[in-house]
């Protein structure tokens, strides 16, 4: 290349970089400029209130007053001080409300090289746009982490509600296209964390949260519906959501439930526990009033409830509704949400409130029902025992059961004073029955206690005091307990041991419901197996119930365990529990549950054999 060609291929790059579209500003290590091109006048005069574009870094100084220091600590004789740094010019502008009416940079990227030993080189750019697209990619990451919940990776309550909104809004096709909202919580949760610790129920959480997300995957739909979805959604501690879209019929909704109760009622292993656990599910469809309730409608109703179905708070609150309801009915279950629960979860909150003056003000009274012993030949033992059962004289209801209180007391605490209660009132009556009847008075009594109760301390130490205080003897006192729960935590099966030490006896309740089976019988510390009402109420009609007892039988006294026949109803069923070996019955045929008075007649009932209820 020539003196000249190498002239005029500088003057060109010059010519180039003088109208490039990038600022260029050549300037001495002390800042004064030397050059720059019309973009870096562009740039930098706005900077320069008084037009004095003779010195860089007193131009930038009031945005950038570390430049100067940084280029003078810049040790090397040539190489890159600075690059893509952030210049601030108007901080409002980046406001997400800033309103960027104008087309001002508010941000420089600055990039400064050090040519020589005298020389720097500046790229100054506009980095405005650049700095709202990374604010904005923030911005939708903050908010979808909002939107999810940290535990399950699954969204929220937030992430729920959006998506609900989305499906609330969507047009619908006229036919085979439904919506559905499954409020999905674990029954007993609270008992899971005492008895095994948060981190446990974290677990079975998260367990529970990979099982929802491969059911709802799994599930059959309208495949060609575009907007059908499934998504599961955790909205609070226990409490799951599944959003069902695009659904052929409304009746899918309900299969769609069963499927789930039927996968997440399978074992959990969690860190070598083996946990069953039961959930309760409530479904509320989005078109529910369409054809619901129809006959006791007023105009008014009917607009209140669609108002209310198309509010996606609303459609989640009405599920968790149902949900609640199925709860209450023993959990384990699905419900479909209804208008009259509303009113229902209303008096559910009553009920509490009222339980505590209940608790207070007495109203709490026991009734007995006997627990006969089967004898050869049809024959019954009328002393064998009684169960107590507790009952709520309350003020404007009337007698009200246990199921609708139990499950309340056991949630707001007020198990263990109502439990203490009970013992207290049946120990009373037993040792008064005693006195009085002599030979007829029955030799065993038994009394609920609730898995709540289990997991308090000191539960030990006050059944010990009331037995002393009433004077009753620990051998006839009989403790049923309803779940397998109790026996899978190491704290409830100390506390078990440590009821048997005072010389108590054991039961475990309603068998056969689902928590235990016939193989980890042998881990529990009872005395006596009490066979649940629904295979009595088939055993005399269904082969497969009869050998369910027989075997349950069969396996409990090989154990050392005797047997009960809860719920009998005819003298079939007594025949075929008493062939099959169990040793004791309860149920409607022998007597109701009744108050102490009438039990004392019973007891002292003429004869021996299956007397009127
Ligand atoms: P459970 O301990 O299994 O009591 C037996 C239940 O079955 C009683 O219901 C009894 O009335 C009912 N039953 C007995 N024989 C028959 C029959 O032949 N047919 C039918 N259909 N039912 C029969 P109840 O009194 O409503 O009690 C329900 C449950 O509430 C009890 O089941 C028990 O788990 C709980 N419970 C009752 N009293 C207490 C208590 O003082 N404390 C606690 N924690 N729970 C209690
Ligand atoms: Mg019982
Ligand atoms: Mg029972």
């Amino acid at each position: 290349m020539t003196g000249h060609e190498a002239d005029s291929a500088y003057e060109s790059l010059i010519q180039f970089l003088y109208s490039a579209p990038v600022a260029l500003i050549q300037l001495q290590q002390n800042g004064e400029i030397e050059m720059l091109n019309p973009m870096a006048s562009q740039l930098l005069m706005p900077l320069a209130p008084d037009g004095d574009l003779s010195n860089l870094f007193h131009v930038l100084q009031p945005f950038a007053p570390d430049l100067q220091p940084l280029c003078a600590g810049f040790g090397g004789a040539h190489g890159v001080v600075c690059e893509g740094k952030r210049i601030v010019l108007q901080r409002d502008a980046l406001r997400p409300d800033g309103g960027r009416g104008q087309s001002a940079p508010a941000v420089l990227s600055l990039g400064l090289l050090k040519v020589d030993g005298s020389r720097l080189m500046a790229v100054l750019l506009d980095a405005t746009h650049e700095v709202l697209r990374e604010q904005r990619t923030l911005a939708t990451r903050l908010a979808s982490a909002a939107r999810q919940d940290v535990l399950t990776r699954l969204p929220n309550r937030a992430g729920a509600l959006d998506l609900l909104r989305g499906m609330v809004r969507r047009a619908r096709t006229p036919a085979g296209d439904h919506g559905a909202v499954l409020s999905i919580n674990l029954d007993r949760f609270k008992q899971i964390n005492a008895t095994f610790g948060n981190d446990v129920g974290d677990q079975i959480m998260v367990l529970v949260a990979e099982r929802l997300r491969a059911t709802v995957r799994s599930s059959s739909r309208v495949a060609a519906l575009a907007a059908a979805a499934e998504v599961a959604a955790r909205t609070g501690g226990d409490e799951f959501v599944v959003l069902l879209d695009g659904l052929p019929e409304r009746a899918t909704a309900e299969s769609i439930a069963n499927r789930l109760l039927d996968r997440l009622s399978r074992p959990y292993s969690v860190a070598e526990h083996e946990l069953t656990c039961t959930f309760s599910i409530g479904i509320v469809l989005l078109d529910q009033d369409q054809d619901q309730d129809q006959d006791q409608d007023q105009d008014q109703d009917q607009d209140q409830d669609r108002e209310g179905n198309e509010d996606p708070d609303g459609l989640l609150r009405d599920a968790a509704i149902a949900m609640g309801v199925a709860k209450a009915q023993g959990g384990g279950r699905c419900a479909l949400f209804q208008r009259r629960m509303r009113e229902e979860a209303v008096l559910r909150g009553g009920i509490e409130a009222d339980l505590r003056n209940a608790v207070e003000r007495g109203e709490l009274f026991t009734v007995y029902q006997p627990v006969v012993g089967l004898l050869a030949g049809g024959a019954i033992d009328r002393a064998a025992g009684v169960e107590a059962l507790v009952r709520w004289r309350h003020p404007v209801r009337g007698v009200v059961g246990p199921v609708e209180f139990i499950g309340i007391a056991e949630d707001c605490g007020l198990i263990g004073a109502i439990g203490e209660q009970v013992l207290a009132m049946a120990c009373a009556d037993f040792v008064r029955w005693q006195k009085q009847l002599g030979e007829a008075a029955p030799r065993l009594l038994a009394v609920n206690l609730s898995r709540a109760q289990l997991s308090q301390e000191g539960l030990c130490d006050r059944v010990a005091a009331m037995l002393a205080a009433s004077g009753m003897a620990p051998q006839s006192l009989q403790l049923e307990i309803t779940e397998s729960l109790a026996a899978q935590g190491e704290n409830v099966r100390d506390q078990l041991l440590a009821l048997k030490a005072l010389g108590i006896k054991l039961a475990l309740d309603d068998f056969g419901t689902g928590y235990s089976s016939l193989s980890s019988l042998h881990l529990l510390p009872v005395d006596t197996v009490k066979i649940d009402r629904s295979f009595i109420t088939l055993a005399a009609t269904s082969r497969h119930h009869e050998v369910l007892i027989e075997a349950t039988v069969k396996v409990a006294r090989s154990l050392g365990m005797n047997t009960v026949a809860e719920g009998i109803e005819t003298p079939q069923q007594a025949a075929v529990v008493s062939a099959q070996g169990c040793d004791k019955g309860q149920g409607y045929l022998y007597s109701r549950p009744v108050s102490s008075a009438a039990i004392e007649a019973w007891l002292g009932g003429a004869g021996q054999g299956a007397g009127p209820a």
